[in-house]
């Protein structure tokens, strides 16, 4: 029992729920290497990796330009596009399309190894830039409410991790050198900073 509720506490579970997903009766006795189900009502859990690295001076928010997508179709379109190491960008922000939850946080393969980017060749940015892409065309529509809310989640988080100031996250357009209209017209920067500078 007691190590059902450090898991409660640690997923931010219910300790019934995870009673229930696991036919377990309360006082039951779990055994050693037995594997739980850790239910989660949203779905899924936005864990977001950290890892020391000096480089990241920068955070550059894109829209994959796409109605849809999840991490690993955007990486095969990457790849076929040419781009080195299949997915630039080193997290996307589902929007509930292809079995992803609605602002799902996924890192990419290029930030659990912390590689470069291919997202933003201008005035340096693969390399200094933490490259952050919402799935969705912004050109056309505006971000979902669960996409903005985990933005800020991430970027607020990553700021804190590499002391990256708020003059320094940036949309993809906003790069010097840059051409592209990404993330697109329809994404409101300016409410998106007002909520970024709240704590
Ligand atoms: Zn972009």
């Amino acid at each position: 029992m007691e190590s059902i509720w450090r898991l409660s506490k640690m997923y931010e579970v219910p300790m019934e729920s995870i009673l229930e997903a696991n036919r377990l009766r309360p006082g039951e006795p779990i055994q050693i290497g037995q594997k739980l189900i850790i239910p989660n009502t949203r779905g899924f859990r936005n864990v977001i990796p950290l890892y020391p690295n000096a480089e990241w001076k920068y955070v550059v928010v894109h829209h994959t330009a796409t109605d849809i997508g999840n991490a690993t179709l955007i990486h095969n379109s990457h790849h076929d596009r040419g781009f080195w190491y299949g997915l630039g960008y080193h997290f996307l922000i589902d929007n509930g399309t292809l079995g992803k939850g609605d602002g799902q946080i996924e890192a990419s393969p290029r930030w659990i190894k912390q590689q470069q980017g291919a997202h933003c060749k201008a005035n340096g940015m693969n390399a200094a830039g933490i490259g952050v892409a919402l799935v969705g065309n912004f050109s056309l529509e505006q971000p979902t409410v669960a996409q903005l809310q985990s933005l800020v989640y991430l970027v607020q988080t990553l700021c804190k991790y590499y002391h990256i100031p708020p003059s320094h996250v940036l949309r993809h357009r906003d790069v010097q050198g840059s051409k592209t209209e990404c993330p697109g017209s329809l994404f409101h920067w300016h409410s998106f900073l007002n909520d970024l500078a709240r704590k």
